[in-house]
């Protein structure tokens, strides 16, 4: 929830578009008071791309129904050009209007007080400036800062209505929450709200369905995607393409299991501190009947699976320098328990392959990559369609390097995102390269090895050619990292994956690699999952494509269509040499109208279709039309199996 106090500093660095949208808020105000004058305000803040208020409306449910009335009424309200009045008050006056109804109200309401008013006038700190906002009739508690004159407030919209527990607290009262969106032009107004009738349309939730692209089912459980076949094929397609590009820079594939020891964990430092963000441990039976034969109960059972050997926590506190494990977390051996963890990250695994075998530094860098399936508990009200779920499969790699090859390594990062973000169209990006802050002790490390690591990341975003900004405090506690930020073709913005360089999990995997020296030294370690996960990245994809997905990926890319069952033989000898080019290819010879089988292929985004008749069986040919550019003339089979590969091979948009 927003409704955080904000401090009076916050408030004057309010932006302009801000200030207009929380002026738009007490206009809408007073247009709801004039429609229901009982109506309770509570709070009315701007948020992303608009603004809300809550409030308290016993005897009416707002519905869409009313969204004209109300906006109408906002109007009138512009057109009058009332002017923002700011008044200081003392807190007694204030609790006296507020007492009466005249706060958040267009006169006062005998009996009808404003209670929410009364209850944010408590949390004003003591001798902070209390004060007022009037426009007409209305008097609103707050601290600003507002436009001028409510004639900056007509070009508006209200959004939708929803249910919100006042202050975002449970055991406060339900109330009713009004969106509405604002701009300074009207042009802005109507562009945005064309944008989200194409956000709408593009929706990969909606789409996923529509184009049978994966499934989400209750009983499998909620967050966990199944790919159907259209959509395992767009997924396999994209593996392929970076799979490819990771090959030639160097990398190694590896597999690795979905589950590992929670001593795993222990070492890496991922569990249990992060268990809340987690699936809970699995215990194998023999285990499980041991412990509930000693009488062991829940509490003291996670207690046991979260504690270490003494001599696991003298290894960790020695390896780090400081106490990250402390006493109280160790057991006697015998009490020790040990399950396996769905895996809530891919590194364990890949440090232990690295590990598996002596390394020189000639071997150096080590890249491993793997499409990683991993698990992590969020909460069901978090989830969302692709792009917010409890599994998925990072496009994830880790870089074992030494510390002169960290800029390299990170550059090599950035040029296959970029190659990749090309290729799909998306040329509209942005990094962020998330920094220490110097004053926190959150970042632990030599201060001199994190000034070389954000000079690398810092260079390395400069070379992309796309805007970066730099984040200090925003690092991860072990090392820099880049964070990618896309725009699609409708100008939303979507966070992708990171790069990271990490010093401390080789510290407390105590790896080393022989330097040309014969001594062991410490690698350092880059985590990298660019596109962040193969389910977010194919539901952004699906938006950005609006599920025109060009030939390479899509998941059907030819279809032959008959006009008349006369050219039935001839278009079966066309799908066959389709299907022998190694075409994703297939037939439609229904009894239907050309039309009807057009439009079909049509809604479902096949961006070949070969229409043949008995025309084209004549001289050997297809019709060809494509789904976004239409009629393509007719041609030779062969002419065109020759384009279409030629554009499926070049990875053609
Ligand atoms: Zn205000
Ligand atoms: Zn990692």
């Amino acid at each position: 929830m927003s409704a955080e106090r904000k401090t009076l500093e916050e408030r004057a660095q309010m932006s302009d578009i801000d200030r207009l949208r929380h002026s738009c808020a007490h206009v809408m105000a007073t247009a709801i008071l004039r429609l229901w004058p009982n109506a309770q305000f509570a709070y009315g803040p701007p948020v992303e791309n608009g603004f809300y208020y809550d409030f308290d409306l016993p005897d009416h449910r707002i519905t869409p129904d009313d969204f004209e009335k109300i906006e109408a009424e906002m109007k009138k309200i512009a057109k009058e050009n009332q002017k923002f009045e700011w008044k200081g008050v003392s807190r007694d006056e204030a609790i006296a209007l507020a007492k009466s109804g005249r706060l958040g109200g267009l006169t006062e309401r005998p009996g009808n007080p404003s209670t929410f008013k009364l209850d944010l006038l408590e949390k004003i700190p003591e001798g902070e400036q209390i004060s007022t906002f009037q426009n007409g009739d209305f008097i609103d508690l707050c601290a600003g800062p507002h436009v001028g004159y409510t004639s900056k407030c007509k070009n508006v919209k209200i959004m939708s209505v929803a249910s919100a527990f006042y202050m975002g607290d449970e055991t406060k009262p339900q109330l009713q929450r009004l969106y509405g969106t604002a701009f300074p032009t009207k042009e802005e107004l109507d562009q945005h709200l064309v944008q989200l009738e194409e956000a709408k349309k593009r929706d990969h939730r909606k789409l996923g369905k529509e184009l049978k692209l994966f499934h989400i089912d209750e009983d499998v459980g909620q967050g966990l995607i199944l790919w159907t076949p259209n959509g395992a094929t767009l997924r396999q397609e994209l593996q392929n393409f970076i799979s490819e590009e990771l090959r030639k820079q160097g990398y190694s594939q590896v597999f690795t299991p979905h589950i590992g020891k929670t001593v795993l964990y222990k070492t890496s430092g991922h569990f249990p501190y992060y268990k809340d963000s987690q699936f809970s441990p699995v215990i194998e039976n023999d285990d499980l009947t041991k412990i509930i034969k000693e009488g062991c109960g829940c509490c003291e059972m996670m207690e046991r699976l979260g504690a270490v050997s003494a001599k696991l926590r003298s290894q960790l506190n020695e390896r780090v320098g400081t106490e990250v494990v402390t006493e109280d977390r160790v057991l006697p051996d015998d009490k020790l328990l040990d399950g396996f963890l769905l895996k809530p990250m891919n590194c364990p695994h890949h440090i232990k392959i690295f590990d598996s075998q002596p390394r020189s530094y000639r071997d150096l860098p080590v890249r491993l990559a793997e499409f990683g399936t991993v698990y992590r508990w969020e909460q069901s009200g978090e989830l969302n369609g692709m792009t917010r779920v409890r599994g998925f499969t990072q496009d994830d790699a880790h870089l074992f390097c030494t510390e002169e090859q960290v800029a390299d390594e990170v550059l090599g990062c950035l040029s296959l995102v970029k190659i990749v973000l090309n290729t799909l169209g998306m040329h509209d990006y942005r990094v962020r390269v998330g920094l220490r802050d110097p004053d926190s002790s959150k970042f632990t490390g030599d201060p001199a090895k994190w000034d070389a690591a954000e000079e690398a990341c810092r260079k390395a975003a400069a070379t992309l050619g796309v805007p970066f900004t730099e984040e200090p405090g925003e690092a991860a506690f072990y090392g820099p990292k880049i964070d990618f930020v896309i725009k699609d073709v409708i100008g939303r913005e979507w966070q992708l994956g990171t790069v990271q360089v990490d010093y401390v999990l080789p510290v407390r995997f105590d790896l080393s690699y022989i330097g040309p020296d014969n001594k062991p030294h410490r690698p350092v370690m880059i985590h990298r999952a660019p596109f962040g996960s193969m389910e977010r990245f194919c539901g952004v994809l699906i938006e950005h494509f609006a599920g025109h997905f060009p030939a390479w990926l899509a998941p059907e890319q030819v279809r032959v269509l008959t006009i008349s069952e006369k050219a039935d033989a001839f278009a079966s000898d066309v799908f066959a040499q389709l299907k022998a080019a190694g075409l994703r290819a297939t037939f439609d010879n229904a009894a239907d109208k050309i039309g009807a089988k057009i439009r079909n292929a049509q809604l479902d985004k096949v961006p070949y279709m070969l229409v043949v008749g008995e025309k084209e069986a004549a001289v050997q040919s297809v019709a060809v039309r494509h789904s976004k550019k239409g009629d393509l003339g007719v041609k030779p089979i062969a002419d065109f199996i020759a384009e279409i590969t030629d554009e499926v091979k070049e990875r053609r948009l």
